[in-house]
């Protein structure tokens, strides 16, 4: 199977240092969990507004966070397993100076075992990679790609996804998607059948 994976809010924290930076300078508690549609601009303060994105153009912000709970180690696992294909598929703002240098950095550190010239895929359209999966949590993402979407569960993509992470924790959510594989395999095989 040739499963892509999404970057941000899939194997990336990237809400947590996101809102911390916007919660101290506006003095505001927003939590991931008020985020209910996909523009967070909505719910940030009105003199924050859409300054809210300038935060991901800071040098060095991708680069400065933490791996989502059993990312790593689910990845690590799938990636062992010779019967599989992995494409780590991210849209980074494109006019921020060091975005993409900082995500290559981020996967270098964290995730070693994943080869960089041939496993790594920047752009926003991702309905063109051809592959079985893709495990998300952008709307338009999910509802666009052609094979099978996963969404990691947030209250911004509430019904979006063929298939959705249980629960709220992380760690969790990344069990369930290791142990849901032999599920879209099968999926997968009966679709081709009927194709
Ligand atoms: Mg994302």
């Amino acid at each position: 199977m040739h499963f892509i994976f999404d970057m941000d809010g899939v194997i990336v924290n990237t809400h947590t240092p996101w809102l911390e930076e916007y919660n101290r300078e506006y003095n505001d508690t927003l939590q991931y969990s008020d985020i209910t549609s996909w523009g967070m601009h909505e719910f940030v303060k009105p003199e924050c507004g859409t300054k809210i994105y300038d935060y991901l153009k800071q040098p060095g912000f991708f680069y400065y966070m933490d791996p989502l709970p059993g990312a790593v180690e689910i990845l690590q696992k799938i990636k062992a397993d010779t019967r599989h294909q992995i494409t780590l598929g991210t849209a980074p703002p494109w006019d921020a100076p060091t975005a993409v240098f900082d995500k290559i950095q981020w996967i270098k550190k964290y995730l070693p075992f994943i080869e960089i010239d041939k496993e790594v895929v920047l752009l926003n359209a991702k309905y063109k990679l051809h592959a079985d999966l893709i495990f998300d949590d952008k709307p338009a993402t999910l509802d666009d790609f052609p094979g099978i979407s996963v969404a990691m569960s947030y209250k911004y993509n509430r019904g979006h996804g063929d298939f959705r992470t249980p629960g709220t924790d992380p760690a969790q959510a990344w069990q369930w998607f290791y142990e849901s594989i032999p599920l879209f395999e099968e999926l997968i095989l009966l679709q081709r059948e009927a194709a």
